[in-house]
């Protein structure tokens, strides 16, 4: 197995028993961004420079002896939506094409802390709003397995720079599903930490109830790690939750005795691929095997929870948004006139059409005599979309179902049609309507070879389970160790 195909952990063991160098590693990941990202395109800044200084660094602290972080040596890629003081940030978007941040993000901070390796920003849905990565200003990731195919979204660079051994690990940030929708996609490991579990300060914000930052990586060790890393409180950001960490990597292989796993009918019902079905089927299968119990539970809610999801996020987006203007922040027209036509142009120019269709869906929705019909129902609906999980716990210790309805599907298959783009995020929008941590995790791939992903949800604060459950099918199966040719 070729240095680029190894996990994070296994690099940190080859440089710990001193056979290869953090400079040798990122050298190979640098390499294999050159030669692969014409292809795949998961990139919007590699930063060739600061990676090797930063792995110069790395190398230069052990050679004398002194302690190195969790993360040491190992090349990390961050969404270009997490901001990196002195380089570039865009969010995919015209209207950032030329921000550069004066800080680093909190996670960002904790990457460096742990002395990972930075290696560069990676592409995504504009503001991360869709599912395929298309709605970027400036270029369409692929999908490793196939690249005819969209490796999901909103933070598919991440998704696809992980499968295609770009970069070992990544962060992504997951506010319907842009972390476990691509991870599913792209055959990697993805997860949704609880609301609050990791600080927002530094994530260029879309919907601010929802959004959370994650990792992406190849294994649950990597992921367990990196959560370590990134998680904890941050007084900057007032949601995140002064709470210890756990060590999840110390209780990652404890199995979970008792097991009791939900599995909702509503995850079931049409418009799910038979092919995936059968796969969710077969790990489910495995886990009875294992001794777990299958309890049904219902989520009657989650029928609604798209919906509800699409008036919440839009609303928060056009408020969040309000602030590109061209005068207080982002792009601004050649053509000045008037304040008010400023405005209007700037953000005519610098917004695709995409991020407008949510600033006027969420502006709609807030508006005045409309307020109460979407917005506030909406808020409803996302109440009893958590009461439901909350039932469910009572009698399980994870739900699992599929993450996505279909595996990736042909670029430009779905472009054209908001709705059919909206519905494939239905089994993840209520994991974040609810705060609830989520994880999709690989488990198997459909005749035509593209990858399909088992989705765990767990109570608040609950990722030690549930990265605990996922383990228990990992270590009996060997899907996260395929590679794809490329
Ligand atoms: N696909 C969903 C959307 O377009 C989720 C995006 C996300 O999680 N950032 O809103």
């Amino acid at each position: 197995m070729s240095l680029i195909e190894k996990t994070a952990t296994e690099l940190i063991a080859l440089q710990e028993a001193g056979r290869v160098s953090a400079v040798e590693i990122v050298e190979a990941f640098l390499a294999a961004i050159r030669q692969r990202e014409p292809q795949l395109r998961s990139f919007t800044l590699i930063d060739e420079d600061g990676a090797r200084r930063q792995a110069e660094a790395v190398d230069a602290k052990r050679a004398v002896g002194r302690p190195v972080g969790k993360l040491a040596g190992v090349p990390v890629a961050v969404k270009d939506v997490l901001c990196t003081k002195g380089s570039r940030t865009t969010c995919s978007s015209r209207m950032l094409a030329d921000f550069v941040p004066p800080y680093d993000a909190h996670v960002v901070e904790q990457l460096r802390a742990a002395d990972s390796v930075v290696i560069g920003k990676t592409n995504m849905d504009e503001f991360a709003m869709g599912s395929s990565t298309e709605n970027s200003a400036f270029q369409t990731t692929r999908n490793p397995w196939d690249i005819t195919r969209i490796p999901g979204g909103s933070s598919g660079g991440s998704a696809a720079c992980v499968a295609g051994c770009q970069a070992p690990v990544s962060l992504g940030t997951d506010t319907g599903g842009s972390i476990r929708q691509p991870a599913a996609l792209c055959g990697v490991v993805g997860m949704k930490p609880t609301y609050g579990r990791v600080s927002r300060y530094g994530l260029i914000a879309f919907a601010s109830s929802l959004d959370q930052v994650g990792p992406f990586s190849h294994d649950l060790a990597d992921c367990a790690r990196l959560l370590e890393v990134i998680a904890g409180h941050d007084k900057r950001d007032s949601t995140s939750i002064d709470q210890p960490v756990p060590t999840y990597t110390a209780t990652l292989n404890d199995r979970v005795p008792g097991l009791r796993i939900g599995v909702p009918q509503e995850f079931f019902g049409a418009g799910l691929d038979a092919e995936i079905e059968a796969a969710v089927q077969a790990a489910l299968r495995e886990y009875q095997k294992q001794g777990a119990t299958l309890v049904d539970v219902s989520l009657p809610h989650t029928r609604y929870a798209l919906a509800a999801y699409y008036i919440v996020a839009p609303a928060e987006a056009s408020s969040n948004l309000a602030r590109f203007d061209g005068m207080h922040y982002g792009h601004r027209t050649a053509q000045k006139t008037d304040l008010i036509s400023t405005y209007a142009k700037s953000r005519g120019e610098g917004f695709g059409n995409e991020v407008k269709r949510r600033i006027m869906i969420g502006t709609y929705v807030l508006s005045s005599g409309y307020k109460d019909a979407y917005y506030v129902k909406a808020l409803k609906v996302r109440r009893l979309v958590k009461q439901d999980f909350d039932l469910a716990f009572a009698t399980c210790d994870v739900v699992i179902g599929p993450t996505t309805p279909t595996a990736a599907f042909a670029v430009g298959e779905k472009a054209d049609d908001p709705l059919a783009m909206y519905l494939s995020d239905v089994y993840t929008v209520s994991c974040n309507l609810a705060g609830i941590p989520g994880l999709s995790i690989p488990c198997g791939f459909t005749r035509t070879g593209l990858p399909i992903g088992l989705q765990l949800l767990a109570p608040p604060f609950e990722e030690e389970k549930m990265l605990r459950v996922a383990r228990m099918y990992e270590s009996t199966t060997d899907w996260h160790t395929r590679r794809p040719r490329i």
